[in-house]
């Protein structure tokens, strides 16, 4: 991935972007400020999230065992996945044992990250993205900018232009967003009806009782989940929460905080399987992918706690003009900026946590209070300590191989004394001289005196 300076950079070129990402943050913005402003209790909601999602990072372990004994109870078949491979393989492996050559899939930012839709693609399975706008992102083989409006960087026109090049099959359109809803309704209508496997991520899982609960606004989520005889799904182990009464809370915080709604227009549970009801085959993949090491640090490990709601970008003032592209992962904007270089390692995503004004406007619209300013901090120091410390390793390593011969010392002794003045001048260790004097090399060693005076 490009260090996020040289991507944004790109990324701020491109104005139609920036017009697109101002008007949709700004609508759902402003609607989220209207709701959240009708609840009294708004404050004490965010707190009872942030404490429950607190005790599942600390309990974790218990609610897992207790979730996957709650859901095979219930008909389903629980698999574990250490990573991205393991869990891709449990996939595949379901979709080859039913003669699969193509599964629906619900959006899900859990398979993106461990990018279920390429690993089905090299098994010769296509995995087809049924929300409106993931389909117009895999109709162009472009990737998601937004946690919740993957398509935010694309505009209508644009849209009716794909759609003509492709679903429409070259038929006349208009970029009237429901005409254009119409044709992917269409299209997508008869793929739900003939598929065999539906593939699905997972907003919360319920340890008390083994229930998968996902939320969503256009009913596709819905048919992936209910129509397909064999459904899997692929859950991080973060999202549990320890009770069925505890959804009460989260599914108030999160509409709110996402979309600007009440409520989801579609919110989904079930629990196992049900004779003649749904799938008559369920799989839930618990996904760990980096979790259990981002749980290992006091700080960071908050990050765990989202619920990927996506407030945090429509307010963040960097995300706001660079978009999604620039972060190079599937979570972008505040929360990527602190999960991304937890999940990967901090030395493959070293600039993620400087991608922040640091204002704190993302602390305070998070629905569970993840103090991501701090986490940032927290952050950008590790990746200082991580490249200092390799920096400082090359160091050493010359440093010893001349203290390893007279020759090679005293030769080093001479040339610092030719290159010191050129060196500070030319700016090489202007750095270094800013905050400290360095030591003038002596114009003759000790042993260079001693040699001249005694011979
Ligand atoms: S960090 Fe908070 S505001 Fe951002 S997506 Fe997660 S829950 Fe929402």
């Amino acid at each position: 991935m490009n260090a996020f300076p040289d991507a944004a950079r790109v990324e701020l070129a491109n104005a139609q972007l920036r017009t697109n990402l101002r008007n949709a943050t700004d609508t759902i913005r402003a609607k989220r400020a209207r709701v959240v402003a009708e609840l009294p209790d708004w404050q004490e909601l965010r707190e009872a999230g942030r404490a429950i999602k607190a005790d599942v990072l600390i309990r974790l372990e218990e609610y897992l065992l207790q979730f996957e004994s709650a859901a095979q109870a219930a008909g389903a078949h629980v698999h574990w996945a250490r990573d991205a491979a393991e869990a891709n393989a449990i996939v595949v492996d379901v979709a080859r044992r039913h003669g699969a050559s193509e599964v629906v899939k619900m959006k899900s930012l859990t398979t993106d990250e461990i990018r279920l839709n390429d690993a089905l693609a090299d098994a010769g399975i296509t995995a087809l993205e049924t929300d409106f706008a993931e389909l117009i992102l895999q109709l162009d083989g472009d990737w998601p900018s937004h946690i919740l409006v993957p398509a935010i960087h694309r505009n209508r026109t644009e849209i009716r232009d794909l759609f003509v090049r492709t679903i429409a099959e070259g038929r006349a359109l208009s970029d009237d967003p429901r005409e254009l809803a119409e044709v992917a309704r269409v299209y997508l209508r008869e793929k739900f009806l003939a598929a065999q496997i539906g593939v699905s991520g997972a907003n919360f899982g319920v340890a008390e009782t083994g229930t998968i609960c996902i939320v969503e606004s256009e009913g596709n989520g819905r048919m992936c989940t209910t129509l397909p005889p064999v459904l899997v799904s692929v859950i991080g182990i973060e999202k549990l929460v320890p009770t069925f009464a505890d959804l009460e809370v989260f599914l108030q915080l999160l509409p709110r905080s996402s979309t600007g709604e009440r409520m989801n227009p579609y919110t989904s549970l079930w629990t196992g399987v049900t004779n003649g009801d749904g799938p008559q085959e369920l799989h839930i993949v618990l996904l760990d992918n980096g979790r259990t090491r981002v749980l290992q640090d006091e700080i960071g490990r908050q990050a765990l706690a989202c619920i990927r709601c996506s407030a945090c970008l429509n307010v963040c003032p960097v995300y706001t003009r660079t978009g999604g592209h620039a972060y190079g992962s599937v979570y972008p904007g505040p929360i990527g900026a602190i999960l991304t270089p937890q999940l990967r390692g901090i030395e493959n995503a070293a600039s993620l946590p400087f991608a922040s004004s640091l204002c704190g406007a993302c602390y305070e619209v998070c629905p569970v209070k993840i103090d991501i300013p701090s986490v940032l901090l927290h952050l950008r120091a590790e990746a200082v300590r991580v490249k200092a410390g390799r920096s400082e390793r090359v160091a050493m390593r010359a440093a010893a191989w001349i203290f390893g011969s007279r020759r090679r010392f005293e030769l080093a002794q001479r040339l610092g004394r030719i290159a010191q003045r050129p060196l500070v001048r030319a700016g090489a260790l202007r750095a270094w001289t800013r905050t400290r004097d360095l030591k003038r090399v002596p114009r003759e060693s000790f042993r260079a005196r001693r040699r001249r005076e005694r011979g």
